[in-house]
């Protein structure tokens, strides 16, 4: 892996994306996702909006924040084409591919928000399911559920 296999441009999903200049098999590796880790959620909101924070254990945080972060555009996609994995041993997070990509495709993995967190934060991911929030696969059902006894009567 190198700094060139991936690199920062304008996203249709949001603001600048991380995307493949090469192609990557399941399970390769594709960029680090560098940062600090921190025993509770940096605070929210950078000034472009979006969300660096995120949750690599229970009451663990990885702020990944910093400009040398290579993978800090990365978007949340509903069907992300990468996960993030933290790993232990080296103290590091590595986005990692899900499913074949392509050189040019954007690379998205799921930013695992929680009910409350995605009520603040829209997705644009494109999809013709897009559950319209930022929010964990397993919780999609609880978000739909929310909206709709949200949502106001006429
Ligand atoms: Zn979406």
């Amino acid at each position: 892996m190198s700094f060139q296999d991936v690199e920062s441009r304008p996203s249709p999903i949001a603001g600048l994306g991380l995307f493949a200049r090469r192609d990557f098999a399941p399970g390769e590796r594709i960029s680090p996702y560098s940062g600090t880790v921190t025993g509770q959620p940096p605070s929210e909101a950078s000034s472009d909006g979006k969300v660096y924070a995120l949750e690599i254990s229970p009451g663990r945080w990885l702020d990944g924040s910093s400009a040398d972060n290579p993978s800090r555009h990365a978007n949340h996609a509903c069907h992300p084409n990468a996960e993030l994995i933290w790993h232990d041993p080296e103290s590091a997070a590595w986005l990692t591919a899900l499913q074949p990509i392509a050189a040019g495709e954007e690379i998205t993995f799921d930013y695992g928000f929680s009910l409350a967190e995605s009520l603040f934060h829209p997705c644009a991911c494109g999809a013709v399911d897009c559950a319209g929030r930022i929010i964990a696969t397993p919780l999609r059902p609880a978000l739909r559920r929310h909206l709709r006894f949200s949502r106001p009567r006429d």
